[in-house]
């Protein structure tokens, strides 16, 4: 609190960005305080408690560069699963001593600004107001739940992968239905399919699972890796490839021999991760001749193993449902290999669609799969979902989510016209879901800590997007959707996973690109903002 007992800045969220943003005001002598809706720090990893919920970006990437937290952590995986991770963010909370500062299970509910006072008055489901100079909104690009409207969704046991019951679910020798084929859907059908009686899994699109290379992890091995971790952190920080910490090749596809191509495939498939995803050719996103060989060996590794033609088909058909890549690839273990089970079976909802749900299972056309349990694996209000459900107005009195409900537009991902002196990380129109999460917090993250430091230096009290830089943000992610093979696919990178969205492109691809924009616009003294 300042002298007068009102706070510089308010975070809300207690993810990697939101704690970040907490560590570095307070060191820049900022009054913050942090709200979080869940009980323990962690953000996503606390909510997302499935059975299977991990990682898909490798320690050391997925973790804060600082030494003071590293130092003393050790991971038991390269892939850690989710309480490993709610357990480092523990750590952190303690080393940084974050915790005085946070306030748990405390919701934002409402947020009003006073055009007078130049300040922020937030309302909490505690019933308590918060005063504060600036707004920081950490609230996550997969905060919000989407559960698609199925007929007898009020009648049936259900439960979201991401508010998975923190008791969890007992899955033994039960009859289980998995709706949905995302990211969470493969972690929980590998994980259920060893226990239950029945598996049946829900598949609309099939995904392009991605070969992990789960590796143990020793305390030696780590303490020998420690000493490069400075040099890693660097180059994991730097162009290229900032935001994400996987180099692309600078060569198309289509200009190695065959034998080359296939050689770059098998090292990166063999490196595991995101590798295959991002770490081969310059045109995978781009060409779709280039991206088709990318697919194809994709496919030949998954339907070597799986056993039955026609699930093949279902799973990985030869014919591409979309450009490999412009849907969110997960990693998988042994994926390719449960499906062929006895006791998992595989339903294609596009030849036969779900009709209903109920207490005693699920409803296809063609019939009747008796589930116990039932996952909805079917994703969020990605980008945009945490944002709106904040009852936030500008300042002409319109609401964010009726701002939004024929679009998006923000100033670089960062900050909306009508709405001074707040700013969001890892929200839309930012790299957001294209960048490691930790790299984003610390890139975008020092970006903002910096902006408010300059405000404060500059004696503002008041700062807000202009509607013309917007607009040409805006336009900016528009091109790259129809220059990438990004705009060709219905994905919620293309806010197009919940119906009624516009559809765009809410994630910004160009990594590089879109730091030396931050900085270009730091650097030209924030012509995208008014000052005051
Ligand atoms: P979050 O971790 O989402 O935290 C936001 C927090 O804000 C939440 O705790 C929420 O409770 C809180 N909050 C929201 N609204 C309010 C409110 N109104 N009041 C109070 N609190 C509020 N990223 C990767 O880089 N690699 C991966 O492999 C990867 N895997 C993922 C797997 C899953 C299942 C999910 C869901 C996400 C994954 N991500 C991954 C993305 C992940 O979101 C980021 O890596 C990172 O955790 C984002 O941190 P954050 O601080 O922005 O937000």
């Amino acid at each position: 609190m300042t002298a007068n007992g009102q706070l510089d800045v308010v975070v809300v969220g207690a993810g990697f960005n939101g704690l970040y943003q907490l560590h570095r005001l307070r060191a820049e002598g900022f009054a913050v305080e942090l709200v979080e809706a869940a009980p323990e720090l962690g953000g996503v990893w606390y909510w997302n408690s499935y059975p299977g919920a991990r990682v898909d970006s490798h320690v050391p990437n997925y973790e804060f560069s600082l030494p003071e937290i590293w130092r003393d952590w050790y991971w038991t995986e390269r892939f850690p699963g989710r309480d490993e991770l709610v357990a480092y963010f523990r750590h952190v909370g303690d080393v940084l001593d974050l915790h005085r500062d946070i306030r748990l299970s405390t919701r934002v509910e409402r947020a009003r600004f006073d055009d007078v006072t130049h300040r922020w008055t937030l309302t909490t489901d505690g019933g308590d107001d918060l005063v504060c100079r600036s707004l920081v909104l950490c609230t996550g690009f997969a905060t919000a739940p989407y559960v698609p409207d199925i007929p007898g969704l009020d009648r049936a046991r259900w439960h979201h992968t991401g508010r998975w019951p923190e008791a969890g679910v007992d899955l033994d020798g039960k009859k289980v239905a998995v709706i949905g084929t995302g990211a969470s859907a493969v972690q929980v059908v590998q994980e259920a399919s060893k226990v239950v009686d029945h598996l049946t899994v829900f598949q609309r699109t099939p995904v392009t699972a991605l070969a992990m290379q789960q590796r143990r992890l020793t305390v030696e091995g780590q303490d020998e890796a420690k000493r490069s971790y400075p040099e890693l952190f660097r180059r994991r920080n730097e162009p290229p490839g900032s935001l994400h910490d996987i180099e692309r090749l600078d060569v198309s596809a289509l200009a190695v021999s065959d034998a080359e191509r296939r050689r770059v495939y098998e090292e990166a498939w063999a490196k595991g991760g995101f590798h295959y995803w991002v770490g081969t050719f310059n045109d995978i996103g781009i060409d779709e001749a280039a991206n088709r060989t990318a697919y194809d060996f994709w496919c030949e590794q998954v339907r070597a193993r799986i056993t039955d033609a026609e699930l093949a088909d279902i799973l990985a058909p030869l014919e591409p449902p979309y450009p490999f890549g412009t849907k969110r690839p997960s990693l998988e273990q042994d994926y390719y290999d449960v499906v062929n089970q006895d006791n998992v079976t595989v339903v294609d909802v596009r030849a036969d669609p779900i009709t209903g749900i109920g207490a005693a299972g699920v409803d296809t056309d063609a019939g009747h799969h008796e589930a116990d349990v039932i996952v909805m694996a079917t994703g969020f209000d990605a980008n945009t979902g945490g944002l709106t459900a904040i009852d936030i107005t500008d300042t002409r009195g319109v609401s964010l989510r009726t701002r939004w409900a024929d679009g998006v537009d923000t100033h670089l991902g960062v900050a909306v016209s009508g709405l001074p002196n707040l700013l969001f990380l890892y929200g839309p129109q930012s790299p957001t879901a294209f960048c490691n999460g930790p790299t984003c917090a610390e890139l975008q993250g020092e970006w903002v800590v910096e902006f408010l430091v300059r405000m404060r230096e500059e004696g503002r009290t008041r700062f807000e997007a202009t509607p013309d830089a917007e607009a040409a943000w805006t336009a900016q992610l528009d091109l790259v959707a129809e220059m990438s093979l990004l705009g060709k696919t219905d994905s919620w990178y293309m806010s197009a996973n919940v119906p009624g969205k516009r559809r765009q492109l809410l994630n910004y691809p160009l990594s590089d690109d879109y730091l030396e924009r931050l900085r270009a616009e730091a650097d030209a003294d924030l012509p995208g903002f008014v000052l005051t």
